[in-house]
């Protein structure tokens, strides 16, 4: 206690009592008061940007993640609150305001039942793709997203509003762009970026927004095909080699596996320029109305699955894309009618085992290949089966027969029932369901902290019946469930554990003051937020909260009914923090 000064216990015992209000003072900086509304809203996700890696190299951030952090509302316990933390169901709860369980986005792919094969998040079978070929995840839409999103909300009272957005995933755009967008477009390998087209669409005008875009940059990289090199000295000292089973992965740049645009910072580099162009080209935040752009950036997903977290490429990735973000708000700073920007991500990540190891984690380890295998054996004696009668689908297990077609007689609950005992017991193991314990188990209550959640609790928010596996596990924190490959992936997330839960948000607008808050929130808390701010009603679906940030002219958040929890009833003084503490506190 002695060590904060008088002048931050004072601003401490003010903040504390403060009305509301006053949370929110203008710094001297800033031109007068804001607008009423603003002119947009931009969501910017980062694939894969742990609260960890983003608080790793957050006091050596100079561009645009330096302004959020230092000049945002940084919300340093933010998390994505469901177990199966992979892309498409946290890009789901972004904009949404609802858990995957409630988007119907329980994993990236899922099991079709009856046919045994595997369905993508996103797929739409009825649509094509703008460029004409099949290529990624095949024709996708936002049918399977069974949720909503602020867009959508904005639109219904709004329909000159403009919803779009921009990825180097298709399900980084579709998912943020939601049902009634106008436009969701992502990076594809040899022709630009893309879209969907649905019938009675054409492919030209669905790319129109981008289609300069592509031609421009397709030139260009025709001309000066891209590299990727250091550009600091702390990543190089990060190079070293790395036994990965039975291969040595040497961590350089450029990457000893080769350059990939995709699985490099110029990924981010390009989908931020075609955030900027879709700004210009589409006149968005000059309108007059509230648009809303999402950008989805998945370069820092594909250095992380491919090389790890910790070494050279992420490092060079983290400043190439603070960079990079610090031109993009810049452009966003002298929109006129004013901007609020939310920076988050759909899930974390953590680094290969081996160097984790090597770095003091000594119980990180790769999943035990074997395991499924010996549980098959033991299955297949005890039912006096002919086939093995588990495989991995939809980041689970399921119970399938002969043709990997879901096992349909009785036997399928007791085999299931019977394996989920003997993954229990078996090492490295934190807990298996069948997926029918799990949709039978109380949601918990909507304002827990997402800290407390339970396990089962982390997986029931994620659970979507006839779409999640059979059987979900969960296996002990710091193990990695890939085996590894050199040029393919290394590490990986989709654990329950904090660090792939661990997201930053941060609100961001010009001229505010920075400020610290510590208690936790969710991703699904942004999109009531939002919406807050641009004065449209979400749905009383919406499973978040929202927060009265002081942002813009917005007013109180609108009173949420009964069962109020022990977070929801503190003070809403209390809710807020002391500008600056941690980074005075953190200054040591
Ligand atoms: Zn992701």
């Amino acid at each position: 206690m002695s060590r904060l000064s008088a002048p931050l216990l004072l601003t401490l015992a003010t903040c504390l009592i403060a009305p509301a209000a006053m949370a929110q003072t203008p710094s001297s900086a800033a031109p007068g008061p804001q607008p009423e509304r603003p002119s947009l809203v931009v969501t910017i996700v980062v694939d894969q940007l742990s609260s960890n890696l983003f608080n790793q190299y957050r006091d050596r951030f100079t561009g645009g993640l330096h302004a959020l952090a230092s000049t945002g509302l940084v919300y340093a316990n933010g998390f994505q609150q469901h177990a199966m933390t992979e892309t498409c169901p946290g890009h789901a709860t972004i904009l949404t305001g609802v858990n995957p369980a409630s988007a119907g986005i329980p994993a990236n792919d899922w099991i079709d039942r009856a046919t045994g094969a595997e369905v993508y998040c996103l797929a739409a079978p009825q649509n094509t793709l703008a460029h004409g070929r099949i290529t990624d995840n095949g024709p996708v839409g936002p049918d399977q997203l069974l949720a909503t999103t602020l867009g959508d909300w904005l639109k219904a009272g709004s329909p000159t509003s403009r919803i779009f957005a921009v990825s180097g995933k298709d399900r980084g755009a579709i998912n943020l762009a939601g049902h009634h967008g106008d436009g969701a477009f992502w990076m594809t390998d040899g022709f630009g970026f893309t879209t969907y087209v649905e019938p009675g669409q054409t492919a030209e005008a669905k790319l129109a927004p981008v289609a300069a875009l592509n031609a421009r940059i397709n030139a260009r990289l025709a001309a000066s095909p891209p590299t990727w090199t250091y550009t600091r000295a702390e990543c190089r000292a990060l190079e070293g080699d790395w036994t990965i089973g039975t291969q040595t992965f040497h961590a350089t740049l450029p990457p000893a596996t080769g350059f990939k645009l995709d699985t490099s910072p110029v990924l981010d580099e390009l989908t931020l320029e075609a955030a900027t162009e879709l700004l210009d080209t589409q006149s968005l935040g000059r309108r007059g109305v509230t648009d809303v752009l999402g950008v989805s950036l998945s370069a820092t997903d594909r250095v992380g699955h491919a090389f790890g977290t910790q070494g050279p490429e992420m490092c060079e990735q983290m400043y190439r894309l603070d960079a990079a973000l610090g031109v993009f708000m810049d452009r966003l700073s002298q929109l006129p009618g004013g901007v609020v920007v939310v920076l988050t991500a759909d899930h974390g990540g953590s680094d290969f085992p081996e160097r984790m190891h090597e770095r003091g984690y000594d119980d990180a380890v790769r999943g035990d290949p074997a395991l499924l295998g010996r549980i098959n054996t033991a299955l297949r004696d005890r039912f006096n089966l002919t086939v093995d009668p588990l495989s991995y689908g939809g980041s689970g297990l399921m119970v399938v027969g002969a043709g990997n077609v879901e096992l349909a007689d009785r036997r399928r609950d007791q085999i299931a029932a019977a394996a989920v005992a003997l993954l229990r017991a078996a090492p490295n193991v934190a807990g298996a369901w069948t997926i029918e314990d799990v949709l039978a188990s109380p949601l918990p209550p909507r304002n827990l902290s997402p800290q407390e959640l339970t396990l089962l609790q982390r997986h029931r928010l994620g659970a979507v019946e006839g779409r999640s596996p059979d059987i979900v596990v969960a296996q002990w924190p710091n193990t990695t469930t890939v085996p590894g490959r050199v040029g393919g992936t290394l590490s990986t997330h989709g654990t329950p554990w904090d660090y792939d839960r661990g997201v930053p948000i941060v609100f961001w607008s010009p001229n505010i003051q920075g400020q610290e808050r510590f208690f936790p929130i969710r991703t699904i808390d942004i999109a009531p937020t939002l919406a807050n701010i641009v004065g449209v009603e979400a749905p009383t679906t919406v499973e978040g909260r929202c927060m009265d940030l002081g942002l813009f002219g917005a007013g109180d958040c609108p009173v949420v009914a009964p069962a109020a929890s022990a977070v929801e009833r503190r003070p809403a003084a209390l809710q807020r923090t002391v500008s600056g503490i941690a980074r005075r506190l953190g200054a040591r």
